[in-house]
């Protein structure tokens, strides 16, 4: 069994506190009980290597991911079955993103870190903006390298695919979305919404600041995060 979180952002997102650093992430994660974490930053996957590195010397699994916004502004969240793979599904995220200049005093620093938690470097380019790439291409993407696409927060007003498309596409193979924790009683939510009951739901903290780091809740039946990349998957 796993104890996870899988949406985690760190000081590259903008909107991610500076204190969001790779070992304070992992070591927050450890102290409350989690097995398994993602880092998902805005659009990039830039501070994921460091906090893998941190987490296989703290017995934490850190599988690659970022929240991708796509172009009819739905946050996605996106898993990676190795870093490689996440590397090269950013840098399709990349070039998709408009030659907006970040403006720290407005959106806040884009922070690159190595794993002792030093600063190597600023992203230049505004990462939260919204990405050409279509709800489909974005699938089609992730699919390409092997990863897992999760509608993020679908149960928030804003951002998710709920909201701005109004439904989940069925010609798409959809498994899992995201429910936030802004919906306390998942029970009652789903029961309002029986489309949405053939999904797995992961339960996130979207954290981005560390006391917003999930506790011990929300768990897999899986001996390892690889499990979940397998064709047969592993419960949520
Ligand atoms: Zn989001
Ligand atoms: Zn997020």
């Amino acid at each position: 069994m796993l104890y996870y979180d899988f949406h985690i952002h760190s000081a590259l997102s903008p909107c991610g506190d500076k204190d969001m650093t790779p070992n304070n992430i992992v070591n927050m994660a450890a102290l409350s009980g989690l097995n398994a974490i993602a880092l998902s930053d805005h659009n990039t996957v830039g501070n994921v290597r460091a906090a893998m590195a941190v987490g296989r010397a703290c017995g934490v699994s850190v599988v690659p991911a970022m929240e991708v916004e796509t172009a009819e502004e739905v946050h996605v969240l996106t898993l990676y079955p190795s870093i490689d793979a996440a590397e090269e599904a950013a840098a399709v995220v990349y070039k998709s993103l408009p030659d907006i200049k970040n403006r720290p005093d407005i959106f806040g620093e884009q922070l690159f870190m190595d794993e002792d938690d030093n600063v190597t470097g600023y992203e230049e380019k505004l990462l939260i903006s919204p990405t050409s790439l279509s709800f489909d291409a974005l699938f089609d993407l992730v699919k390409s390298v092997g990863g897992i696409f999760v509608p993020a927060h679908v149960d928030r007003h804003s951002y998710s695919v709920l909201t701005n498309l109004g439904f989940i596409p069925d010609n798409l193979d959809i498994k899992c979305i995201e429910v936030s924790k802004a919906t306390e009683d998942l029970d009652a939510y789903l029961a309002a919404r029986t489309e949405l009951k053939k999904y797995s739901i992961f339960r996130n903290s979207d954290a981005h600041y560390l006391a917003d780091i999930a506790y011990a809740e929300a768990y897999l039946e899986c001996d390892s995060v690889s499990d979940i990349f397998r064709t047969k998957g592993c419960h949520l």
